[in-house]
């Protein structure tokens, strides 16, 4: 018999830096009674992000869902935009906001991101962009998906709100499409309390960019276009600074982790995991999707979903229902068949990884999961063993 833990195990739990560390830096903020603003932590900040991402068009809100929301309206984005329903509906809404019909297309069955011949299947005369989900940190097809905005002169957008600190041939993810986004949230493997940035191609937009997070303001008497509030504050800034300097810190641990469950679920019937990725891509390690088939693991992923609760273990449905099939979305038409979305999103669950996992507790889920598929399959042989007794003593009978 395997005991539930004693306290629950979340899917993650924000990294934090050493309390005293923070307390200290909070002085300077403190000095100067600068809050937010483009304030000084904020201005370090941005350029501690353009040295790591190696590059000048940076720009910095106080979370991902605005930071995407004022990148599409910068860049004017408008009719139909080609995206994903496997992913959180801050991507959607984001569209939504900018009165944009989000044309659901589906993913691909291994890292679950867009699917490029469906994109194209999927283009009409109304067609602005492509809006691509880094999801899990699995970086999408990059080049099929930016062949295809070439020669349809679509602008590329990537919601890399998942994607902190991936590569693709040492360079940043961030490189790729026209704009992504970076989501600072809480819940993410990188954070800075909440917030978001937009890394760019076009320099042009930074000043619009800085524009619209700060209610249009050019100068104290100038407003050049109705913005809004989205400014990231000193504290968060000081906040993305302490958990930088330990993010190559916490890709290694979460890799430890990784490489332990896919280690232990090679021997599980009917867990299934993403391939590993190509040599060319430094991954975070930021998820630990995994797919639960059926008949060979002996439960649906909801059955496993609610007994590892009673072991207290919490994963997460990410990403359940799509987008698609939430009620504000259901008005909207699907063209096309999303048959791999469908499927993965009634087998996926995602597993607890996090900075403070220790290995021997990714040993105890295994543990647990193993457990639960043991204890239901053993089940299953005995009914069955009892079915085929009973038929057995019938037909004598007769
Ligand atoms: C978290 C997340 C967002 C939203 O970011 P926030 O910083 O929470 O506003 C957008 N897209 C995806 C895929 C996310 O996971």
């Amino acid at each position: 018999m395997i005991k539930p833990f004693k306290k629950p195990i979340y899917v993650t739990k924000p990294f934090l830096p050493r309390f005293e560390d923070f307390c200290e830096s909070l002085k300077e903020i403190w000095d100067t009674h600068w809050l937010t603003n483009d304030g000084p932590v904020l201005q370090r900040f941005t350029r501690q992000l353009s040295h790591y991402f190696q590059t000048d068009n940076a720009c910095l809100f106080t979370n991902g869902t605005l930071a995407l929301q004022i990148g599409l309206q910068g860049m004017g984005i408008s009719g139909e935009v080609i995206t994903t329903p496997f992913t959180f509906v801050a991507t959607t809404h984001a569209l939504f906001w900018n009165k944009i019909r989000p044309v659901f297309v589906d993913i691909e069955p291994d890292y679950y991101t867009l699917d490029p011949e469906k994109v194209e299947a999927a283009i009409t005369p109304w067609t602005t962009a492509i809006l691509a989900v880094h999801v899990f940190g699995y970086p999408a097809n990059l080049h099929a998906l930016a062949d295809i905005a070439r020669r349809h002169n679509l602008n590329l957008i990537y919601d890399a709100a998942h994607a902190f600190g991936v590569e693709v041939n040492g360079r940043s993810i961030a490189h790729f499409g026209d704009m992504s986004m970076f989501s600072f949230h809480a819940t993410k493997s990188y954070h800075s309390l909440e917030g978001g940035l937009l890394t760019f191609k076009d320099s042009g937009l930074k000043s619009t960019f800085d524009y619209l997070k700060n209610f249009g303001f050019k100068s104290q008497v100038e407003v050049v276009m109705p913005g809004t509030n989205a400014k990231m504050t000193e504290i968060q800034a000081l906040m993305g600074i302490h958990v930088l300097k330990y993010f190559d810190e916490i890709i290694e641990k979460s890799q430890q982790i990784d490489t332990l469950y896919r280690e232990r679920f090679s021997t599980v019937p009917g867990i299934h995991l993403p391939p590993p990725l190509p040599e060319d891509i430094r991954y975070n390690y930021a998820y630990m999707p995994i797919e639960v088939d059926e008949k060979e693991f002996g439960m649906n992923r909801d059955e496993l979903y609610e007994k590892l609760n009673q072991y207290n273990v919490f994963a997460r449905r990410y990403f359940y229902p799509l987008i698609c099939d939430f009620a504000c979305y259901k008005s909207i038409s699907i063209v096309a068949s999303l048959k791999v979305a469908q499927k993965v999103s009634e087998r996926i669950l995602t597993l607890p990884t996090y900075y403070d996992l220790s290995l021997d507790d990714v040993n105890r889920i295994c543990d647990i999961i193993m457990h639960i598929h043991r204890e239901r399959t053993t089940a299953m042989q005995i009914t069955e063993e009892v079915t085929t007794s009973r038929t057995y003593s019938i037909s004598k009978v007769s």
